[in-house]
């Protein structure tokens, strides 16, 4: 039942990004915008999901297919790091989070990107993903985004927070690299 709710909710918010996505595109004919990612977030039970998706550009320089030997380990680099999850955000630790699943997709390498090709663009972004699960889920009140220090490249994430009871949109930056949760989680 509470997968059952969560994958719901995902759902709902993949849906809700896919609408505006569409929009921009009609509005700039362009995939996504340069220095600028997703981040979003579903917490239910003491369950949490997250999914994080930013231009290539972003974490890597560079988005077409790597060919020479230093591409490769570029993105090989960045997978390893946007791998381990706490380089991109941090929770306090009296919530007790901890990972138990994790999935990073990079550019050249993921369905979403073969249909790019498909369709002549030359956009491709890395998407991630992370499952947790956390001892004290009513500590979770702030989220930390390292993120900005690790891929200096990026400049802003916008976050949606989704949880049994509220939703909440916010905009972070390498300036202002920290949300406030409290009002959502309680
Ligand atoms: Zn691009």
């Amino acid at each position: 039942m509470r997968k059952t709710i969560l994958t719901t909710l995902i759902a709902l918010t993949v849906f809700l990004g896919t609408a505006a996505k569409a929009q921009e595109e009609k509005r700039q004919l362009d995939a996504h915008e340069h220095g600028s990612g997703t981040f979003n977030i579903a917490i239910e039970g003491n369950e949490v999901e997250i999914e994080l998706e930013v231009p290539g550009m972003d974490i890597v320089g560079f988005e077409h297919e790597a060919s020479t030997d230093e591409q490769k380990a570029t993105i090989e680099k960045a997978r390893k790091l946007l791998l381990d999850g706490f380089s991109v955000f941090t929770l306090p630790a009296g919530a007790g989070c901890k990972i138990t699943s994790r999935k990073v997709g990079v550019p050249g390498h993921d369905e979403n990107n073969e249909h790019k090709k498909e369709e002549g663009k030359a956009h491709s972004e890395f998407h991630a993903k992370f499952g947790l699960e956390c001892a004290a889920i009513e500590q979770l009140n702030t989220i930390a985004f390292p993120y900005f220090g690790n891929f200096s490249r990026a400049k802003e994430l916008d976050v949606s927070v989704i949880t049994e009871k509220a939703q909440a949109g916010f905009e972070v930056t390498g300036t202002s690299p920290e949300i406030d949760l409290g009002k959502v989680i309680k």
